[in-house]
């Protein structure tokens, strides 16, 4: 199975990866795993047809989050913009990114 194959390629090549990048590019192997098997999805918002089914967090501001569980590049862009931090995760596997947005309140270290 040439899927298989690449994901555990993909893993043993993540072992010499820094951990950021590690962890996205096990999500997106594991996400294609899973297309292959599965097939895809659709983006829970405009209804495109997405080939990397990953559920996303999207933390507007304080209090203010929401959920999709699914959608595409760039639904999931714009919701990159808009959010403070955006996490993409698929089983126990996550990817946590910060948004382009200053943060609200300023870091107190
Ligand atoms: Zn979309």
């Amino acid at each position: 199975m040439k899927v298989l194959q690449e994901y555990l390629e993909a893993l043993a090549e993540c072992a010499s990866i820094a951990p950021p990048q590690r962890q996205e590019r096990l999500l997106l192997s594991y996400a294609e795993l899973r297309f292959q098997r599965k097939g895809g999805g659709r983006c829970a918002i405009c209804q495109t047809t997405v080939r990397h089914v990953l559920r996303v967090r999207a933390e507007r501001e304080p209090g203010v989050v929401l959920e999709y569980a699914c959608l595409c590049h760039r639904c999931l862009q714009a919701e990159r913009a808009l959010s403070t931090r955006v996490v993409l995760s698929l089983g126990q596997a996550q990817v946590t990114y910060h948004g382009n947005l200053p943060a609200l309140l300023p870091d107190v270290n």
